[in-house]
């Protein structure tokens, strides 16, 4: 079509030529990249068919970064691409993609898609310019156009090694720039989800936005409200377990699309308390990317817990003032926050019941009842709730001697134990719980961590 002579322009736009880097022009090596993905470019290309890395992949290699997974794009449809590989699934509906599975490593292969113009395709997107379909097949100059940054947009060719850039994505990321392809409005209102992406790369990578990327999130920050709830969960790991969970959420914070996720948490950061769940959200983040540095196992459970810890320790507080008693006042806090928050962040059972546990185990730690303490520490959440009984101390919340003490128990062999539990017994008696004032800020929060 491109070539053909046209008498409207204004019909059949020009597009434009992309820039291309041959190898000596560009840093990426093969040996960085990993083997099973250069299996599958290979045997695609092979079967003669384009095979290109795409995404994040080129964009981290480009860096000098650690890839996170490897995306490869093709002009192979999906059928063919399982008929080359055994080791292959399709999955999703709206969005057909290949898996090629390589032990614990999952190549994903897209089929290059062509953008669903209002002009070209009305039906594929909504009133108000959500894409709603997106399975139309064409070519890397169709495909290009339809992905978010363009950073993201830079193609790397198996057939002859070199980078395929029609954004000026190579510009961008010598410059350290964040660049939405296209006019930002049209393309966050066609998928609202990328105005987390913006913060998120940016955060990640440490780049500026580009004036135009930036200006458009304050105007557009309630379209995140129509995004479903499960998708919100997938973004918010990607967020906030994704190594720079801390600064995430303070970027989040400073462009108010905190709110959009945590509405109950965003609400209790203004309340009289909110200095402390501040403290204790950063102070639980630095932890988990602390963790996830040190290759530590993390789950979101333990993150849900902090952020919405204020709110559980506000809705307690009113029951038990209304002389209802603790264990039960806990478990329903924590009923009611929950499930206001599933309704905006749709987490999965698995993880709120671990949060649960996690809160129910507070007062019983706090207390430490001395006879109870051996059968607590087999608790299967034990960890986690001393864990975050020691993020609460941290923070600032008094409970830093029932923190210290758990502390030097742990840490004690059988001896030890046997005789802390004596020393205590008699002076720790079940103490009627008061809430206590909490003190400032501790030397090493928010964020020192
Ligand atoms: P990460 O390092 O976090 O995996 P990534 O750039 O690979 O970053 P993915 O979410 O894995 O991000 O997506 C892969 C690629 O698919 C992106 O680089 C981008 O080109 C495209 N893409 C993903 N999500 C969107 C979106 N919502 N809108 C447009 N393009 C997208
Ligand atoms: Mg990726």
């Amino acid at each position: 079509m491109d070539s053909q002579p046209s008498t409207s322009a204004e019909i059949i736009p020009l597009r434009p030529r992309p820039r291309i880097y041959t190898r000596s022009e560009h840093p990426i090596s093969r040996k960085f990249i990993s083997e099973s993905a250069l299996k599958v470019l290979y045997r695609l290309d092979k079967a003669g068919f384009q095979a290109y890395l795409v995404g994040g992949s080129v964009r981290d290699l480009l860096l000098g970064r650690e890839p996170k997974d490897f995306d490869i794009a093709t002009d192979a449809l999906p059928e063919q691409v399982r008929e080359l590989f055994r080791n292959c699934r399709l999955i999703g509906r709206r969005f057909r993609l290949a898996h090629v599975q390589f032990g614990n490593e999952i190549i994903e292969v897209a089929t290059f898609r062509a953008a669903h113009d209002g002009e070209t395709d009305g039906a594929a997107v909504t009133d108000d310019g959500r894409i709603l379909r997106d399975n139309v097949y064409g070519t890397l100059d169709d495909d290009v156009w339809r992905r978010d940054f363009t950073v993201n947009a830079l193609y790397y060719n198996i057939a002859d090694f070199s980078i395929v850039d029609y954004v000026g994505g190579v510009e961008d990321l010598r410059a350290g720039r964040l660049r939405l392809i296209g006019q930002p409005e049209k393309r966050y209102r066609e998928d609202p989800v990328r105005l987390l992406r913006a913060i998120r790369f940016a955060t990640k990578l440490g780049f500026a936005m580009d004036s135009a990327t930036l200006a458009s999130i304050p105007k557009l920050r309630h379209l995140l409200e129509s995004i479903a709830p499960a998708r919100l969960f997938d973004e918010m790991l990607k967020l906030f377990l994704g190594g720079v969970g801390h600064q995430t959420f303070a970027a989040l914070r400073h462009h108010s699309l905190f709110h959009c996720l945590f509405p109950l948490t965003d609400d209790a950061l203004d309340s009289p308390d909110g200095e402390f769940a501040i403290r204790l959200i950063a102070c639980a983040l630095a932890n988990t990317d602390a963790r996830i540095a040190q290759d530590k196992p993390i789950t979101p459970a333990f993150l849900f817990a902090a952020l919405l810890w204020q709110n559980v320790e506000e809705a307690v507080a009113g029951l038990q003032a209304n002389g209802v008693p603790m264990t039960e006042a806990m478990q329903l806090a924590a009923d009611t926050v929950i499930s206001k928050q599933v309704a905006r962040i749709a987490m999965p059972r698995r993880f709120t019941n671990v949060t649960r546990e996690i809160w129910a185990l507070q007062p019983r730690l706090v207390k430490h009842i001395v006879k109870r303490a051996p059968r607590l520490t087999e608790h299967p959440r034990f960890r986690a709730a001393y864990d975050f009984l020691l993020l609460r101390a941290e923070a600032g919340d008094p409970v830093t001697e029932a923190a210290e003490w758990w502390t030097n128990y742990l840490a004690a062999d059988e001896g030890g134990r046997a005789q802390l539990l004596e020393n205590t017994r008699g002076t720790s008696k079940p103490r009627r719980h008061r809430r206590q004032r909490r003190r400032g800020g501790t030397a090493n929060s928010p964020g020192g961590g």
